[in-house]
């Protein structure tokens, strides 16, 4: 332990430094002192509990927590994603972060299912049905197939709610909606990836088919 040196910068840090609060190699500065991965991170989420007037969990009730969670393998009791301490490779969304749960307990879950926690209301997520997600704008449990998803990542909002937002923002502005079409005609155009007409698209072949069928077997009768 070496509560006595300081250091300015990180890359000040001898290969040999030790914690200020366990044996762990130092990695990381606060205040000049040095503290590994974890009781650094467990420092951050101290803080960042007292800024934000939440209640804030003894140390050595975190500490023990923290132990745990490593012999656990870092994964998040929530999601069962593998956790890190501190942000690797702008991974923000994969570090340990203190859940204050809404029954006063603590835990330590990724960053993702935090987020979660605190927009779905009453810890719902951890009673969603699987593949299943809340619309936040019309707070109904939805299939993930009710979400467009054109890349992968499902968006936020159902399709209902989706078609409904696209549509009045068409009628509130239908300049700009006439613009946005003409520009995909035109591009569309210019690719050869026109869809067909109306009327000669397959279902209307089909429904004229049917009639001409229709037309024939009358006259044969
Ligand atoms: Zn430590
Ligand atoms: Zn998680
Ligand atoms: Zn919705």
């Amino acid at each position: 332990m070496n509560a006595a040196q300081r250091f300015r910068r990180i890359a000040d840090i001898p290969a040999d430094a030790t914690c200020r609060c366990c044996p762990a190699p130092g990695v990381r500065l606060h205040s000049q002192i040095v503290y590994c991965e974890m009781h650094y991170r467990i420092r951050q989420m101290r803080n960042c509990a007292r800024s934000r007037a939440k209640a804030i969990p003894d140390l050595r009730l975190l500490e023990a927590m923290a132990d745990s969670l490593m012999r656990a393998g870092m994964v998040c009791q929530d999601c069962g994603k593998t956790m890190t301490w501190l942000i690797v490779e702008n991974k923000r969304a994969d570090q340990v972060t203190l859940q204050h749960y809404r029954d006063g307990r603590f835990g330590l879950v990724c960053g993702t299912c935090n987020v979660k926690h605190g927009h779905l209301p009453g810890d719902m997520f951890l009673t969603l049905p699987p593949e299943h997600k809340r619309c936040p704008q019309c707070s109904e449990v939805k299939p993930l197939a009710d979400y467009p998803s054109k890349g992968k990542p499902h968006f936020s909002w159902c399709r209902a709610c989706k078609t409904r937002r696209t549509l009045e923002a068409r009628r509130r502005n239908p300049e700009r909606d006439l613009a946005v079409r003409r520009a995909r005609y035109a591009y569309l155009k210019s690719i050869g990836q026109l869809p067909p007409k109306p009327c000669q698209s397959k279902a209307a072949k089909a429904a004229r088919k049917a009639l001409r069928e229709a037309a024939t077997q009358e006259r044969a009768q």
